[in-house]
């Protein structure tokens, strides 16, 4: 018997990926896609770096792994300098792992680590309806996506939820457009007092809800009441930065859009753009003080690699010498105008929405086509599951040598059909204009006939 690959294209064929540059992938067949997702919104800097395979090769060949209890490194000391000020977080302390689950992972035991070596027994993290943080078993349990828990549910269960902002679909439309932000924090505060303040370790969520919810935008007073219910009952704020980090949202990070100084933070996609499997929990200096005077026993074999931190660090100078954060912001915005005007009076296209270079596009059945018996306020239902709408304009796109990202879940916890844009932050202005008139025309290639 050979060895296979277990696939993750289930029955379908994949192309052989040969190449990339820029915002372009080529696969052995000669065909060029426009990656208008970034693989699934990981890859920043832009396909082909020869810059940061060098710094990966030149480290590897120097020296490629050393234990992180018995050696620190240069690239680890200097990629942790570099990034601090550019962190929301007060005084942070870099935690480098493989990846977003395992920094979420990180993150929810320094919070416990946090209050037990303060002499406090809290265990409950508080996470929102329809989030993702990540596949392992704590990040799946405080993700709320119903569909993705439901075979594990027996391990799962500690964590409760309260309701995702979801401005296309208020869940508080009475206090809608300004004002919804203080009922999700009387939500939160509500969920605090029921379980008991002394026994709530954290609340954990994406300051835009990324890939998972479509790009869903928090109103405005929604962060600064949510941070001060936190803040009052003293549970840590942990910012889940895996999709909006390193720029994606047009501002170094998700919080700085509303001032956010989060306990803990994790990061990873966008950190080493794909180029290595990098992620970060960074932690606030108090609580870094707390848990070592407390003893923290935490890692994993490959935390604190010396090669992810030498990729980081060339990823990281790469975004600021190219002014990349600035540019997100540019071809976001230029995107998400060229979206509206192709696609504003379609039908099926119910909400557009997202910051810089993470927007989506939230598709809707005309009545006689939706699923019957959901709860809306005055827009239309989505499509039934079994339609795979968002499914099919992915490919329809794919055809057209377009690639997109989608999801099925919404921020209310029900199903939806989304198709979420994130392109590498080099993309230039013509190659924005074409992702968005492929992405129309995809859509309507599947739903207007
Ligand atoms: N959090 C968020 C917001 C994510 O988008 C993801 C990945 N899509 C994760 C956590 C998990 O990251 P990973 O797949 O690297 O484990």
């Amino acid at each position: 018997m050979t060895g296979a690959v277990f696939s993750r294209a289930a029955g379908r064929d994949l192309p052989v990926v040969a190449g990339g540059n820029g915002a372009e992938l080529f696969d052995t067949a000669g065909r060029r896609y426009l990656d208008g997702a970034g693989g699934a919104i990981v890859v920043g800097i832009g396909h082909g770096s020869a810059e940061v395979a060098d710094a990966i090769a030149a480290q590897a060949r120097q020296v490629a792994y050393a234990h992180g209890t018995a050696f620190t490194s240069a690239s680890l000391v200097e990629y942790a300098e570099a990034l601090g000020p550019l962190l929301p977080v007060d005084d942070p302390y870099l935690y480098p792992v493989s990846g977003g689950s395992e920094a979420v992972e990180t993150a929810l035991k320094l919070a416990r680590a946090y209050h037990l070596a303060r002499g406090e027994d809290r265990s409950v993290v508080i996470g929102r309806t329809g989030a993702y943080h990540g596949n392992t078993r704590g990040a799946l349990d405080v993700s709320g996506r119903a569909g993705l828990r439901a075979p594990y549910q027996p391990w799962l269960g500690s964590a409760v939820h309260t309701t995702s902002p979801y401005e296309y679909r208020c869940p508080f439309p009475e206090s809608h457009p300004a004002g919804c932000g203080a009922r999700h924090a009387e939500e939160l505060e509500r969920t605090i007092s029921a379980h008991g303040p002394d026994t709530v370790a954290a609340f954990i969520a994406e300051p835009i809800a990324g890939a998972a919810l479509g790009a869903c935008v928090p109103p405005d007073d929604y962060w600064p009441a949510i941070t001060a219910v936190c803040r009052k009952y003293g549970v840590l704020v942990i910012a889940d930065e895996v999709m909006t980090g390193f720029g994606r949202t047009g501002r170094w990070f998700g919080c700085d859009h509303w001032g956010v100084r989060p306990d803990l933070l994790v990061a990873a996609k966008g950190a080493a753009s794909g180029y290595w499997p990098l992620g970060l929990t960074v932690c606030s200096g108090e609580v870094h003080d707390t848990v070592q005077a407390g003893g923290f026993v935490h890692g994993y074999t490959y935390s604190h690699h010396v090669v992810g931190a030498a990729a980081g660090l060339a990823v990281l100078r790469i975004l600021q010498r190219e002014r990349l954060v600035e540019a997100s912001a540019e071809r976001g915005a230029q995107l998400a105008a060229e979206l509206r005007a192709e696609l504003g009076g379609h039908p099926s296209v119910g909400d557009i929405r997202g910051r810089g270079l993470l927007q989506a596009i939230e598709l809707v059945a005309p009545p006689e086509a939706g699923t019957p018996g959901r709860a809306l306020s005055g827009d239309l239902a989505p499509f039934p599951r079994s339609a795979r709408v968002a499914e099919r304009v992915v490919a329809a796109a794919k055809e057209r040598g377009v690639l997109l990202y989608h999801s099925t879940g919404c921020a209310d916890g029900t199903n939806g059909d989304l198709l979420v844009l994130g392109p590498p932050l080099v993309i230039t202005p013509a190659q924005v204009s074409e992702l968005a008139r492929s992405c129309a025309a995809a859509i309507r290639e599947v739903l207007d006939n």
